[in-house]
């Protein structure tokens, strides 16, 4: 029989509990010194396509693609796969991170959940420290809008919570899961800066950086059959 959680802490990685747009602007930096503007130019343009093509980071593909402009000599994808696959992570993990998650692992399961390519990412949430923090309890879709229903049966529970940087994936997750989540917006990162924008329902909180979750804790029965997170207020 699965065992059914009574909170289970849905937690993205990418810019909610990793800095990746430090990982990206190190990764320009490289590309700049060792092949010079003009291929850094293309690594920006790229990597936008990419996004917009998949609306998903997709590190391979953009490595590739590059690699097609990039001068037969230069060994581009080979340089720019080796340096991600070898980065310190756990340089990147945001302060705060491994007190909050301590913090929210007394209230429920915790479950990475993230999406892009899955080579990268396993690499990145094992190297920075993550996975090990969660106790394995990672979960890699190239989507995970379209997995919330995968998510809650791999993962059982009578509440979520859901902590993404994202405001589209908090809202879908809304809309799916309704009073079954508390939708919590952490305000970092590229996306994060551009406001929440028209994207509806509204989060259930906003923090602005991860390490504030630790003052979340759980409002038991404020909703039938489960629990959701609270702000603390006046800390
Ligand atoms: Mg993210």
């Amino acid at each position: 029989m699965t065992h059914r959680d009574p909170l289970v802490i849905l937690l993205d990685a990418d810019n909610t509990l990793i800095d990746s747009d430090a990982i990206k602007a190190d990764l320009v930096t490289l590309i700049a010194s060792r092949y010079g503007p003009a291929l850094r130019e293309r690594f920006a343009a790229i990597y936008e396509d990419v996004r917009a093509e998949l609306n998903v980071v997709s590190y391979p593909v953009v490595f590739q693609r590059l690699q097609r402009e990039a001068h037969a000599a230069e060994d581009v994808f080979a340089t720019l796969t080796d340096y991600m696959m070898r980065y310190p992570y756990r340089r990147r993990v945001f302060a705060g991170v491994r007190p909050a998650l301590r913090a929210l692992a007394a209230y429920g399961r915790l479950v990475v959940v993230t999406d892009g390519d899955p080579w990268f990412q396993g690499k990145k949430i094992t190297d920075a420290g993550i996975a090990g923090l969660v106790h394995g309890n990672v979960l890699i879709f190239t989507h995970k809008e379209d997995h919330i229903t995968d998510i809650c049966l791999r993962y059982p529970a009578d509440h979520y919570a859901f902590f993404d940087d994202k405001p589209h994936l908090l809202a879908a997750f809304k809309r799916q899961l309704g009073d079954r989540v508390t939708t919590v917006w952490v305000r970092q990162g590229a996306y994060a800066a551009g406001g929440w924008g028209a994207h509806h329902p509204a989060p259930d909180h906003a923090l602005d950086s991860v390490a504030a979750a630790r003052d979340l804790v759980p409002s038991f029965g404020a909703r039938p059959g489960g629990q959701a997170l609270v702000a603390v207020t006046g800390r």
